[in-house]
C-alpha cells in the first residue's frame, strides 16, 4: 500500500510540473490537496511521510476522526464538503480552510467561531458555474453582493474561488468551465487585490484546471485509488 500511494503521489506531482510547464505557469504556482474522503487514517500517514502536507475533506465527523488519529502530524486540513450550518463550529475549530463558502450566514459563523488563538480561517467561495439546481455554490450574479458580505469579517481570510464544473470528458468542455471561473476571479481581482486562490481541477482534468489558472487542485482517486 505504501509504495503504491508513494507511486501515486510522484505521478501526480509530475502531471502537476508537467501543465505548469505547458501552460505557461510559474513553477511550484500550483498545489496539490490530497483529497483523503472515505480513506482510512494509516493512509494519510503514508501521503504524508511521502511528503504531502495538504489534505482535503468532505464530511466533517470522518474527518474529525482521522484527525484525532493524526494530531503528531503537521498536517493543514481543509473542508471541501457540503457545509450545514449547525457544523460551522467544528470547521472553524478543526480546519484551515474552508473552500466551499456560498452564503453570507455560514461565513458570519464561521468568523464568529474561529478560535482567537488561531490564525483567520481561509475560505473560498463556491461557484456554481454549471448552473445545475441540485448543486452546491452561489451562482455567478450573486458572487460580488457576497464578496462584499464576506470581505471585512474579522476571523475570516477571503482567499478566492472554488468550483466543482460539471463532469466531461470532453476536454474543451473543461476549458471553458475553468476559464469561466477564472474570469469571474480577474474580475473581483479588481477591487479585491489580495485574491490569490483558484480550487479546481480534480484527478481526472488538473491539466485543464492548470491551463486555466488553477492554484490548488483537489486530487483523490488518483492518489489513493478509487474510493469503495
Ligand atoms: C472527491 C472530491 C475531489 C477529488 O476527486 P477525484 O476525482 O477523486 O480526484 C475533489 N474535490 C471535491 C470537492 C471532492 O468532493
Amino acid at each position: 500500500m505504501k509504495s503504491i500511494i508513494l507511486q501515486n503521489l510522484h505521478d501526480v506531482q509530475y502531471r502537476i510540473q508537467n501543465a505548469e510547464q505547458q501552460y505557461g505557469r510559474v513553477a511550484g504556482a500550483v498545489k496539490l490537496l490530497a483529497v483523503s474522503k472515505t480513506q482510512s487514517a494509516e493512509k494519510i500517514r503514508l501521503a504524508y511521510e511521502a511528503g504531502q502536507q495538504l489534505f482535503g475533506e468532505n464530511y466533517l465527523q470522518e474527518a474529525l476522526a482521522k484527525q484525532m488519529k493524526l494530531t503528531d502530524l503537521a498536517i493543514e486540513w481543509h473542508f471541501i464538503g457540503h457545509i450545514q450550518s449547525n457544523k460551522t463550529k467544528l470547521l472553524a475549530e478543526h480546519f484551515s480552510w474552508v473552500h466551499t463558502v456560498s452564503r453570507a450566514e455560514t461565513a458570519i459563523r464561521l468568523s464568529k467561531q474561529r478560535p482567537h488563538h488561531l490564525p483567520p480561517l481561509n475560505v473560498c467561495i463556491q461557484v456554481n458555474i454549471s448552473g445545475e439546481q441540485s448543486k452546491d455554490g452561489i451562482l455567478p450574479d450573486q458572487l460580488t453582493e457576497l464578496a462584499r458580505q464576506i470581505i471585512n469579517l474579522p476571523n475570516l481570510s477571503w482567499r478566492g474561488l472554488m468550483t466543482i464544473p460539471a463532469p466531461t470528458a470532453d476536454k474543451t468542455e473543461q476549458h471553458r468551465q475553468f476559464a469561466e471561473l477564472r474570469l469571474l476571479f480577474e474580475s473581483l481581482k479588481v477591487n479585491y487585490p489580495t485574491l490569490d486562490t483558484l480550487s479546481m481541477g480534480m484527478s481526472a482534468d488538473l491539466e485543464a484546471a492548470i491551463a486555466e489558472g488553477a492554484t490548488i487542485v483537489r486530487i483523490g482517486t488518483a492518489i489513493f485509488g478509487e474510493r469503495e
